[in-house]
């Protein structure tokens, strides 16, 4: 039979299934979830159970964290960007980055599918193709190997690693739900975000599932329909008008600030009609921010990085129209861990060569 895993669960989760599993020793199960969660093991012995009730916990529960292939650092002004790169139980890999944001707080980007089917032109992850979705426990498993096998001090989450977080929505939402819970992790809403390419189902279902606080961020990156679909092709199935109508009405409290990512491509989209298009897609959204990111060349460029001047000219016209603009500083380049560069597009061959 195969094991449940615990850090797959919320705490009250956990109890359900060990009264359900276990005919002795699951009055244990609220310290062994947060053993598991704030210490990282699994160890109902130091918890004072005995031998029969700890091996009825060890032949239903497991606590499994995939294995650190690597770890790379770039480091910057307000610390250093860290890549993991974790190996799965069946041998593919997903990355994880630490972000430093300045006094000592640090974000980590975690990884929701292996690859990605969504195939944004500027992003290594959609070279890929997708792989598989991530399971609620291995999206949980990226947090818990940062804190504690890499003592990676992270305060916030952002679901902006490998994959489009809302075609794997049901675990992420579940994810989510544990990460948030406050007897396990207690993640605050407001130290999580979402970001979507703009999957409009995904975000319907986000909308109903009542989190108050979470962040939401959508990567829009194109504000015309012709570009937009050559840069994002699920701009061909949603287009701009449908994605701004369901933005509109996602208000999941007042003074909700919308996210839009915007990666700055020179010579693709950073004209100052590209900037009155963002502007006019904005307009009906109520409060937003953009955050606007230098692009950064993959292995396969589409452009070069742009230059700080020509950063700085988009972001005055977006601020003279004005939107409120945050440039995201770039960091960790030079490991490929900044934004589009996460991914090897060589997983898919190589699994298909190993099978
Ligand atoms: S940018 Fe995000 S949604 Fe687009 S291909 Fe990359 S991982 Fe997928």
């Amino acid at each position: 039979m195969v094991r449940v895993a615990i850090h797959g669960l919320t705490n009250a989760e956990l109890v359900q299934r060990a009264r359900k599993l276990l005919p002795r020793g699951h009055g244990f199960a609220r310290r062994i979830h947060r053993q598991v969660m704030l210490e990282g093991r699994f160890c109902p012995a130091s918890l004072g159970l005995g031998r029969e009730a700890c091996a009825a916990w060890h032949s239903k529960f497991s606590f499994d964290l995939p294995e650190v292939v690597t770890v790379r650092s770039d480091s910057g002004d307000h610390g250093a960007t860290s890549k993991a790169v974790l190996r799965l139980h069946d041998g593919l890999e997903v990355e994880s980055v630490c972000i430093p944001m300045g006094r000592g707080r640090y974000t980590l980007c975690v990884s929701s599918q292996v690859g990605c089917k969504m195939r944004c032109a500027f992003c290594e992850t959609g070279r890929m193709g997708l792989l598989r979705h991530l399971s609620t426990e291995e999206i949980i498993a990226q947090v818990l190997v940062a804190r504690h096998r890499l003592g990676w001090p992270i305060r916030n989450i952002v679901f902006m690693g490998m994959g489009e977080a809302l075609d794997n929505a049901e675990n992420v939402i579940h994810a989510l739900r544990v990460l948030n819970d406050e007897a396990g992790l207690a993640i605050g809403q407001e130290r999580l975000t979402i970001c979507t390419v703009g999957h409009v189902e995904g975000i319907r279902l986000l909308d109903r599932q009542g989190f108050k606080r979470l962040n939401l961020s959508i990567s829009l990156n194109a504000a015309s329909d012709s570009l937009r679909s050559e840069l994002m092709p699920i701009n061909r199935r949603t287009n701009l008008a449908a994605l701004q109508e369901v933005l509109a009405s996602y208000r999941p409290r007042r003074n909700f600030a919308l996210g839009i990512n915007y990666c700055l491509i020179p010579g693709v989209n950073d004209t100052e009609e590209d900037a009155r298009a963002i502007t006019s897609f904005c307009q009906p959204l109520g409060r937003v921010l953009v955050n606007l990111i230098p692009y950064n060349p993959g292995s396969q460029p589409i452009s070069r990085a742009p230059e700080e001047a020509e950063i700085e000219r988009f972001i005055g016209w977006l601020r003279d129209a004005g939107l409120a603009v945050r440039e995201r500083v770039t960091k960790g380049r030079s490991v490929m861990a900044a934004c589009g560069q996460l991914g090897n597009p060589d997983a898919r061959a190589q699994r298909a060569a190993s099978a």
